[in-house]
């Protein structure tokens, strides 16, 4: 276990030693909503986005976070420190939490429990990785449909993502796209994807979590003059793409270069998505819309 801190029951403790019942809904039935948020060179990216989305996700699973909204920002940035951290992953999570009697069926009556850590920060892709294009496979599990559980409502119900994880690994892959029922793209286990086809950016416009890193592509892409729109989108338009880039708060902008054991374009990242990658870094370097931990630390 990687060394950081988290925020359970009121109290800071060491990462390691955070646990929950076994009888926790969030863990037996997935039911559960969290965000994530990163720390660089100690300054939070887009904090309130984050917990903005977080408590909408709360909202959207009827689950109550039992911290308002400047205490959470506290309790994570709590945790960044004691845990020593310049650069962090930082979680927040509300699970339904526990029955105060197990034959108990009605999820009103659980205590909702609220849990945060910090750990060092996370690349679901390494920048070595990064720089040489990320593999994607176009997974044959489907992605759960928006109608039986709202994927903007950031949650734990992986089991789709987690198949098609599974899938590419097995394929020798990095990742999978997972698709709707219909066969449309969607997203895949932790990031958004875009496509580039003749200069504009287009992403999935259904199905997806509106990532704060997707909506971060959108705003650079428009400082470099480069149009973005949200469409419907085929396994073939991914295929025949130009360029394809993942995005996600756990690494940032991540060129691919690879689907399906193919070589996407000419098999190396594209010149765009590579653009856009420096640009996120260097703008974050430069604090770009970045809150710095220690003001938000309790005094
Ligand atoms: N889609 C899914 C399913 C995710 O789990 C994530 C992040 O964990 C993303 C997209 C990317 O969202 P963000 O850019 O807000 O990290």
């Amino acid at each position: 276990m990687a060394e950081g801190i988290a925020f359970i029951d009121g109290e800071y403790v060491p990462a390691s030693e955070a646990k929950i019942s076994i009888f926790d809904v969030g863990f037996t039935r997935g039911d559960a909503v969290y965000d994530t948020v990163s720390v660089w060179k100690g300054l939070f990216f887009r904090l309130d986005d984050h917990v903005g989305r977080f408590f909408r996700s709360c909202a959207g699973m009827r689950l109550t976070c039992p911290h308002a909204p400047a205490e959470l920002k506290q309790i994570l940035a709590g945790c960044v420190h004691r845990a020593g951290l310049e650069s962090a992953y930082v979680q927040m999570i509300v699970t339904r939490g526990r029955f105060l009697d197990l034959a108990e069926r009605d999820p009103r009556r659980c205590q909702n429990k609220f849990i945060g850590f910090a750990l060092p920060y996370i690349w679901i892709f390494s920048p070595r990785r990064q720089e040489a294009g990320v593999h994607v496979v176009i997974a044959g599990t489907r992605r759960t449909p928006a109608e039986a559980i709202d994927p903007r409502v950031k949650n734990f119900n992986w089991m789709d993502l987690e198949r098609g994880l599974l899938e590419a690994l097995d394929r020798g892959a990095d990742t999978a796209v997972l698709c709707t029922p219909a066969g449309y793209l969607t997203e895949g286990p932790g990031f958004n994807l875009f496509v580039v086809k003749d200069r504009e950016l287009l992403t999935p416009r259904r199905n997806v979590l509106e990532g704060i890193t997707r909506r971060t592509v959108f705003d650079l892409a428009a400082e470099l003059g480069v149009p973005g729109r949200e469409v419907d989108l085929t396994p073939e338009s991914l295929r025949e793409a130009d360029e394809a880039l993942l995005s996600s708060t756990a690494g940032g902008i991540m060129p691919v270069s690879r689907v399906d054991g193919r070589p996407l374009g000419t098999g190396t990242p594209g010149p765009l998505s590579s653009r856009l990658r420096a640009l996120y870094w260097e703008k974050r370097e430069a604090g770009w819309l970045g809150t710095p931990v220690k003001d938000l630390l309790a005094t």
